[in-house]
């Protein structure tokens, strides 16, 4: 079946739907997504989205930038977040218009919370300049992805956007280099669909199910990542994935910062606030890297609650009252999953897979590139974590990724608008579906084999241990070899389950496929960068080395296995200095 649309958007999180909202106007839009839209993952963010509001205390948009631009470990294009950093404020206050119920303060002003590396500058007792935490994440309670979700689903419905809800997306369609449309399979009834269009925008989330202990839901499989590679796009700094520092112990299901933003202690067996060794000034509100690895640290050298790979997360000085108000559905969580009151008890954590820094190379305005010298693809566009623009660079800071999603979502959105002024409708290469259908023919006649889940669980497993918080040559060389060794086992993969209707088999074979194929390019990244910077830490290499790896790295799929080039950083006020906090 062939279904015609002016745009189709792959994803129905916030970097889908608020393209969705900017575009469905005068133009025939179609949203796909795997789940249900409003199971996006964007509905599990807890915390909040950054902006300098200056509601709660004084803020401003430098600062913003500078905070950013240091939480990248410099590594972030700073272009691209001072175009961030400058729209905030607006998408903000968009969004509030829109119908978003934001928390309050007591005059009625959009609430907002502290989150790690977000700062303010102040004078210390003898007049020297210093930084400290500051009031920018916008919040309702512990639920603001599920809010914001919701709202912009409504919006969408209200505009009349096409949703095809529960299609699997399986190819890009490129033909001499222009994006024309995808395919994609029916979960339902298990067939597989042509979706011809002028222009394709991928917000397909992020990579985090690559690791066994992860925050990340289980339709967080990089999908959208994997297909752009198999067409011929490159993949940009892949090898930068966050370990929030904060999941349930074991887990990895995520305690928002928001919560050490409440005031929330991190503490080994001696009941030690250890950060006070590592971060001494911002202590538990240190970026998320050097918290992780902190905690790791404690770990690894025997500091762990019971010698156990866990330490504690403790509220218990917050009050009953402020836990209810403020993070209800984490002290929820720690109920339900750990049988914990978190009210008289600590939470036991451990750092968990997180956020994908690396992605689909885009430019500004959510073109995707084809290479590392800024070459736009004809007709697809890429925006939110799916993305690498980069604003993110080597570590993201809490709330930025919300942001990151609604800011480059609505640009993306204006960016296709103009485009659409003049594009057509090209003609289809012949048997679009062709390649789709001979993977399923194959699938579909396997009487034998290997089994995806045994695969899966090793692939996990090990990227946990050898491409974790902390790396190593050896490590990273082992780990190639186990990638290459499973790519090559799952070529021998076995579909037992042959029906057609919702067959999640065939569906987790498919993520299957994507996992591998994006993995080795996070681990052939992060064995060549010899260098520590922000999330990628190389125990081998204990330095942050601007002369050789101040760049990005572009990944390509070639014949021969991957192929590393390399891109400048976007350097404008702000030269690389040293990161302390
Ligand atoms: C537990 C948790 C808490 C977080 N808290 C915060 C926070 O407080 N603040 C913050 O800034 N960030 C937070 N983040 C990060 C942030 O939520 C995400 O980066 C952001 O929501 C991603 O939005 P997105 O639109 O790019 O993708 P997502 O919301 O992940 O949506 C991806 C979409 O793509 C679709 N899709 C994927 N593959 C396919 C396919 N093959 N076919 C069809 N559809 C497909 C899915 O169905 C889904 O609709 C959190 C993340 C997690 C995991």
């Amino acid at each position: 079946m062939i279904h015609k649309h002016d745009l189709v958007i792959v994803g129905a999180g916030l970097a889908g739907l608020r393209a969705a909202v900017e575009t469905s106007g005068d133009y025939n839009v179609a949203v796909i997504s795997k789940l249900f839209p409003t199971r996006s993952h964007s509905g599990a963010a807890q915390g909040g989205i950054a902006a300098a509001l200056g509601n709660e205390e004084k803020d401003t948009i430098d600062w913003h930038i500078f905070d950013t631009v240091k939480g990248s470990d410099y590594l972030g294009d700073q272009d691209a977040i001072y175009q961030m950093c400058n729209e905030a404020p607006d998408a903000i206050y968009e969004l509030e218009h829109l119908g978003v119920p934001f928390s309050r303060t007591k005059e009625g002003k959009i609430a907002q919370r502290k989150f790690g590396g977000h700062t303010k500058e102040i004078k210390d007792e003898n007049g020297n300049t210093k930084r400290v935490p500051v009031l920018r994440a916008c919040y309702s309670a512990d639920r603001t992805g599920h809010v914001i979700l919701h709202t912009l689903y409504e919006q969408c419905v209200k505009r009349n956007v096409h949703f095809y809800s529960e299609y699997f997306v399986l190819s890009l369609i490129m033909d001499e280099g222009i994006c024309k449309g995808l395919t994609a399979l029916d979960l339902r009834y298990g067939e597989i669909h042509t979706f011809h269009s002028k222009a394709v925008m991928f917000g397909t989330g992020g990579y985090g199910r690559a690791f066994r202990v992860t925050s990340n839901a289980y339709a967080n499989s990089g999908d959208g990542v994997a297909i752009a590679f198999r067409a011929g796009i490159p993949l940009e700094d892949m090898e930068f994935v966050q370990f929030h520092p904060t999941g349930l112990y074991p887990l990895g299901i995520l305690v928002t910062e928001g919560a050490r933003g409440e005031g929330g202690y991190l503490k080994n067996k001696d009941g030690e606030r250890f950060m006070k060794n590592y971060a001494p000034t911002v202590m538990e509100l240190a970026p998320r890297d050097m918290v992780t690895r902190s905690i790791q640290t404690e770990i690894n050298e025997g500091r762990g609650i019971d010698g156990k790979d866990y330490v504690h997360l403790d509220l218990t000085h917050i009050g009953a009252e402020n836990l209810k108000e403020r993070l209800p559905e984490i002290t929820g969580f720690a109920k339900t999953y750990a049988g914990i009151d978190a009210v008289t008890q600590p939470i036991p954590i451990l750092p968990t897979a997180h956020y994908s820094m690396g992605g689909i190379p885009t430019n500004i305005n959510g073109n995707a590139l084809s290479d590392e010298k800024g070459t736009i693809v004809q007709g697809f566009y890429a925006a939110g974590e799916c993305s690498c623009i980069s604003v993110h660079g080597a570590n993201r800071l809490g709330t930025n990724s919300l942001l990151d999603a609604v800011v480059h979502g609505r640009r993306a959105g204006k960016a296709i608008l103009k485009y659409l002024e003049d594009a057509e409708l090209l003609p289809l290469p012949k048997n679009p579906e062709e390649k789709d259908r001979e993977v399923f023919g194959h699938l579909y006649a396997t009487t034998s084999g290997e089994n995806a889940d045994k695969i899966r669980v090793r692939l996990k497993e090990q990227m946990t241990l050898k491409c974790g918080v902390f790396r190593n040559e050896s490590g990273l060389k082992e780990m190639l070899d186990i990638v290459h060794e499973l790519e090559e086992r799952y070529k021998n993969i076995h579909l037992s389950h042959k029906g057609k209707i919702f067959n999640t088999e065939l569906m987790e074979i498919l993520e299957l496929r994507n996992l591998l194929e994006f993995s080795d390019a996070i681990v052939t990244g992060a064995l060549e960068r010899t260098e520590c910077r922000g999330a990628h830490w190389r125990t081998d290499h204990p330095k942050r080395d601007d002369k050789k790896w101040l760049q990005h790295t572009f990944a390509f799929k070639t014949e021969k296995g991957i192929e590393l080039k390399y891109k400048p950083v976007t350097i404008l006020n702000h030269q690389p200095q040293e990161r302390k906090y």
